[in-house]
């Protein structure tokens, strides 16, 4: 079992104000174990749509989704629930901080939520934000950090529970050019060194270039770099 991720065959339309788009056609893709995948398209072309059906956050989907081996149509709510805390770890454009909590407990926290006893989340937390480079802004809340620091943040909670996949939708869209080539290092650093794979949109082709591999989204369909089908 290599694919940490395999989709087949996923498919999304939305209709509105009796207008359907069909957003995915049949998006087939395979993630291996501890591969970082680009996934490229023009805004609108449909990455978030495929994010947040890998992250299994949304329903309407046909097609298959499989997570480390786990077909995500056959689990109830409880199923797909632990599988995504278990396996996944998110990173948004707009880190999505707890403003009321500091750095280090808004890394601690999804490590509680999984029965890790305080001592240990806390180590892990330390030690994460600090590999980021904020060891000296652990006690700082979000409003009293820099975005690029707040979305270090948002990288280290995203890794806290050791995902075996890492969700990261424009990760550094919100930054500028420089802070963005900066956290974006860090965090492929921090993703090979854990071992996780990634699954990291963005419509940047230089921050894509970076990765393992690149998909496009095109007309609701994958093309893989090489513009084959
Ligand atoms: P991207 O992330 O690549 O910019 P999205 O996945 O956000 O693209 O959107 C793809 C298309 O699906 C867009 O045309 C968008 O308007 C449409 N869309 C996304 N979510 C919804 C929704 N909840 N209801 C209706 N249309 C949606
Ligand atoms: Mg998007």
């Amino acid at each position: 079992m290599n694919d940490i991720l395999k989709v087949s065959g996923l498919q999304r339309s939305f209709t509105q104000g009796g207008v359907t788009i069909e957003v995915l056609r049949g998006v087939d893709l395979s993630v291996r174990t501890g591969e970082i995948v680009a996934l490229l398209g023009p805004s609108g072309s449909g990455k978030s749509t495929l994010l947040q059906a890998v992250g299994l956050l949304e329903g309407g989907f046909d097609g298959s989704i499989r997570i480390g081996g786990e077909e995500a149509a056959q689990l109830d709510n409880d199923g797909r629930t632990r599988l995504r805390r278990d396996a996944l770890g998110f990173v948004y454009q707009f880190h999505h901080l707890l403003p009321d909590f500091n750095a280090i407990e808004n890394v601690v926290l999804p490590q509680v939520i999984r029965d890790v006893d305080m001592g240990t989340a806390r180590a892990r937390a330390e030690s994460l934000l600090g590999s980021l480079g904020l060891g000296h802004r652990l006690e700082h809340r979000p409003s009293q950090l820099s975005g690029g620091e707040q979305q270090r943040v948002a990288v280290a909670r995203a890794l806290a529970n050791r995902p075996a996949l890492v969700l990261a939708d424009e990760p550094t869209g919100n930054l500028d050019e420089r802070t963005a080539d900066i956290v974006l290092a860090e965090f492929l650093r921090l993703v090979r060194e854990e071992g996780s794979a990634a699954l990291v949109a963005t419509h940047n082709e230089r921050l894509a270039e970076k990765m393992d591999r690149v998909v496009r989204l095109h007309e609701g369909v994958l093309e893989d770099g090489s513009g084959h089908l």
